[in-house]
């Protein structure tokens, strides 16, 4: 496993959802070396993946927001100290390692933070696969889970396997951007937003209910798949360059059930500093069982704030708890008095 540099970071967050992004922005506000890991290849949590579409009428401020809006404001105020983000990394261990020094180990490597912030929500998300011949083979050859870049798409013959919202949205977000883009759904109902169906059925985009993915075909890369109609049992190859699968996330709390923190049901007991049974190791958001415990987004902003001024003075203790107001300060937040 390599070691990400040598750097000690002030404090990692372990999960890039609201409650981590809003940490990530007060331990900027407090002047603290931050380093943010998901692993999801975007932030936001379970706004971006699990209801992007839908509009949050509880957010303090916001009478009504879209959650993918309210994830790009999180996402650019938590960026203006300019964190580390790691992006599609696991945290799979935390060990105490010295005095304010503790290893965190990841899909990808090891890093070494004097306090850690557990974020972590419902657990990381991961996308449920397909499990079909040719899918596993050919994954980032043509078969994606995600769209890390319209690019990839561009001038491609599509073919997107779902019916939420992410199939639709990127169905009508790739039209421009590829070659030709054909829909397929187990069901003829879709689970999404009433007038992104609208304007799915109204675009070029081919839509096919009741047909599945059945293989796909393709030596290194994808150049054409089988579908099956489950109603009627009838099959067609069809020519295809790439293959966007969209069949919803799975969260793992896998991995941070056996750091030894102490747990309640699914959760991580907190005091009221949001400090957890180990020292330096805090948590805040869905995954804090806290006294009350409340599994909103504005109360785990609270919580975030609590927390990482919390962790200020467990890594200073000189530090002040209360971080002064923000209002107050004349320049950008990484550059405030800490
Ligand atoms: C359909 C739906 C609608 C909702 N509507 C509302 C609403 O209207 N108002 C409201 O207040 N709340 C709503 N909620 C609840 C709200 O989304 C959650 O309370 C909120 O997302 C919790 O934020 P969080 O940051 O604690 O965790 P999450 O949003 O769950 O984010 C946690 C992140 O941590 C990552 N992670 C976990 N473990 C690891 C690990 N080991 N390594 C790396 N990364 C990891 C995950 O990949 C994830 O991205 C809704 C929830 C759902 C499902």
């Amino acid at each position: 496993m390599s070691e990400m540099g040598n750097e000690i970071y002030d404090v990692t967050i372990i999960g890039g959802g609201p409650a981590g992004l809003f940490a990530a922005f007060y331990a900027g506000l407090r002047g603290m070396k931050t380093l943010l890991v998901d692993a999801l290849p975007e932030l936001g949590g379970q706004l971006a993946v699990l209801y992007p579409e839908k509009y949050i009428y509880d957010v303090p401020g916001f009478p009504k927001i879209l959650a993918k809006d309210l994830v790009k404001n999180l996402v650019e105020q938590a960026t203006q100290s300019e964190p580390t983000i790691r992006l599609e990394e696991q945290v799979t261990n935390l060990v105490p390692n010295g005095d304010k020094q503790i290893t965190l180990a990841t899909t990808r490597g090891e890093y070494q933070t004097k306090a850690v912030l557990i974020a972590a929500g419902v657990g990381a998300f991961a996308p449920n696969k397909l499990d079909a011949p040719g899918v596993a083979r050919l994954e980032n050859k043509g078969v994606f889970y995600f769209v890390r870049s319209k690019a990839e798409f561009a001038g491609k013959n599509l073919l997107i396997v779902g019916g939420g919202d992410s199939a639709i949205d990127w169905a009508l977000n790739l039209q421009d951007t590829a070659k030709s883009i054909t829909l397929i759904h187990r069901r003829d109902q879709f689970r999404a937003h009433e007038g992104s169906i609208k304007d799915l059925y109204a675009s070029p985009t081919n839509v096919l209910t009741f047909w599945e993915l059945k293989e796909v075909h393709g030596e290194n890369q994808v150049e054409a798949v089988t579908i099956v109609n489950n109603q009627t049992g009838e099959e067609r190859e069809l020519p295809m360059d790439a293959v966007l699968l969209t069949l919803g996330f799975k969260a793992d709390m896998g991995p941070i059930k056996n750091w030894g923190l102490s747990l309640e049901k699914r959760s991580l007991k907190v005091d009221g500093k949001f400090a957890t049974s180990m020292p330096g190791v805090y948590a805040a958001g869905d995954i804090a069982a806290a006294e009350v415990k409340l599994d909103l987004i504005a109360v785990g902003f609270g919580q975030a704030a609590v927390a990482v001024n919390a962790i200020k003075t467990y890594v200073d203790p000189k530090a002040r708890l209360f971080p002064g107001h923000s209002s107050e300060k004349s320049e950008a937040p990484a550059k405030a008095a800490v």
